[in-house]
């Protein structure tokens, strides 16, 4: 099966050139890598684990490291490398399916059997059990759900190891078990009245596998953009209070619209002791919010909202729901990937829509929508980075592997790890969304 959402035609370079733009414009991207005016868009000068957006990313230690590319596909042409593509894909047939997250480089998902958000893609997995290889064109732990959720003949192959989610990367298991440590020293580790725990781990799946285990044995579960809410009221049901990670803004966003006073969800810097809260303020807490964020939604602001408001009367600003408080506030409405397309696939005719998410995923709708004005709300394009990692120069590397026989790239989660992660994601699939 082939995704509905065509490939636009504006280039990649033509966005290079975009984010090479006006004074104005550059100074706005403070934020964002100078490198991604040029190299994550081609190949990275120096083989490794790719940073974020951000600047201040965070390079966990032991992360996997790619290693550099054969010449052949370093030194190929766009047109060469899509037809090698295409050429190894035919030969594969079924014994290969292409995943393509929503966020990733055009010249990647024209080549996708299946595009969606991260879980969307690790179910898409399961519905092609003869596939020997999933080729995951997104980041490392979306390879890693998307492991954990296939069978155990199938191999998971992330085209370019340096791929990973800066937002993932926040948080660590070393740091998460420290917290958790502390919480259990002045929480306490036996149920109390109504056998309600303590404390109840909430992921995002946006995560390692490491803390997704974390959580499935705490008593804890996983959650997505779209199913937070439900997520939180299973959690409430048995626990006093959350631990929420990595997303502190997912984490507030949805807290308050259930109704949590934002002074009941403390932020837990993993640096600080007591994550540089009081023991007073931690026992009044409801929900305890992860210092982590993804660079790329932290980026909207309210300002460009107000500006998509003036600039076009009667807009519909949708923001994904990593996007900070005072901007999902501002927003008409916010919600996950899936959300957004089906919010847009219905809409009238001649609609304008401000989308506060990721600039591959607007392009790719308003290509798709012609009929309506589609937009995003930062002026300045600030793509993943490291979503952009995949290269088509790699997606022909792993997929000219198979045809020869070889695995390059798999990623396993070790068997231990798995069974535990599989209860926190199994809790969350019995979880009514
Ligand atoms: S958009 Fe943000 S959360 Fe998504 S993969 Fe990129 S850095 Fe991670």
């Amino acid at each position: 099966m082939t995704e509905t959402i065509p490939v636009p035609s504006g280039s990649v370079a033509t966005r290079i050139a975009l984010l090479s733009g006006p004074e104005e414009a550059q100074a706005q991207t403070a934020a964002c890598t100078p490198g991604l005016a040029a190299g994550p868009w081609t190949f990275d000068a120096a083989p490794g684990y790719g940073p974020g957006a951000s600047l201040g990313d965070t390079v966990p230690a032991g992360t996997p490291r790619q290693g550099e590319l054969p010449a052949e596909y370093r030194e190929a042409g766009a047109a060469e490398l899509d037809e090698r593509i295409l050429r190894a894909k035919a030969a594969l047939g079924s014994r290969a399916v292409i995943l393509g997250h929503f966020y990733q480089r055009d010249e990647v998902v024209r080549h996708a059997d299946f595009v969606g958000d991260s879980f969307q893609l690790a179910r898409a997995a399961k519905i092609r059990p003869e596939a020997e290889a999933i080729v995951f064109c997104g980041v490392h732990f979306m390879a890693e759900t998307a492991d954990l959720l296939s069978g155990p003949d199938q191999a998971v192959v992330l085209p370019n190891l340096a791929a990973g989610c800066s937002m993932a990367d926040m948080a660590d298991a070393d740091s998460v078990a420290e917290c958790w440590e502390q919480l259990t020293a002045l929480y306490g580790k036996a149920p109390q009245a109504g056998g309600m725990r303590p404390v109840i781990p909430v992921t995002y799946m946006n995560s390692s596998a490491a803390l997704k285990a974390f959580c499935g044995e705490n008593g804890g579960i996983v959650c997505t953009s779209s199913n937070a809410a439900s997520v939180l009221e299973w959690a409430f049901e048995r626990g006093q209070r959350v631990l929420f990670f990595p997303d502190q803004h997912l984490g507030r966003n949805t807290a308050k619209t259930m109704g949590i006073p934002l002074d009941a969800m403390p932020m837990w810097n993993p640096r600080l002791p007591l994550g540089g809260n009081t023991a007073e303020r931690l026992q009044e807490a409801k929900v305890l919010l992860w210092n982590g964020f993804c660079s790329v939604h932290k980026r909207f602001t309210v300002e460009q909202i107000a500006r998509a408001r003036a600039e076009h009367p009667g807009v519909r600003v949708i923001v994904h729901p990593e996007c900070p408080m005072p901007v999902v506030d501002a927003a008409d409405e916010s919600g996950s990937t899936d959300y957004i397309q089906k919010a847009i696939a219905a809409a009238p005719a001649g609609s304008t829509f401000a989308i506060g998410t990721e600039i591959n995923m607007v392009n790719r709708l308003a290509a798709q929508y012609p009929e309506h004005t589609i937009f995003c709300l930062d002026p300045v394009i600030c793509p993943c980075s490291t979503m952009y990692r995949i290269h088509p120069g790699y997606l022909a590397w792993v997929l000219e592997g198979l045809v020869a026989g070889e695995v390059r790239n798999r990623i396993t989660v070790p068997a231990a790890t798995a069974a535990a992660a599989r209860t926190a994601l199994e809790r969350m699939l019995a979880v009514r969304p």
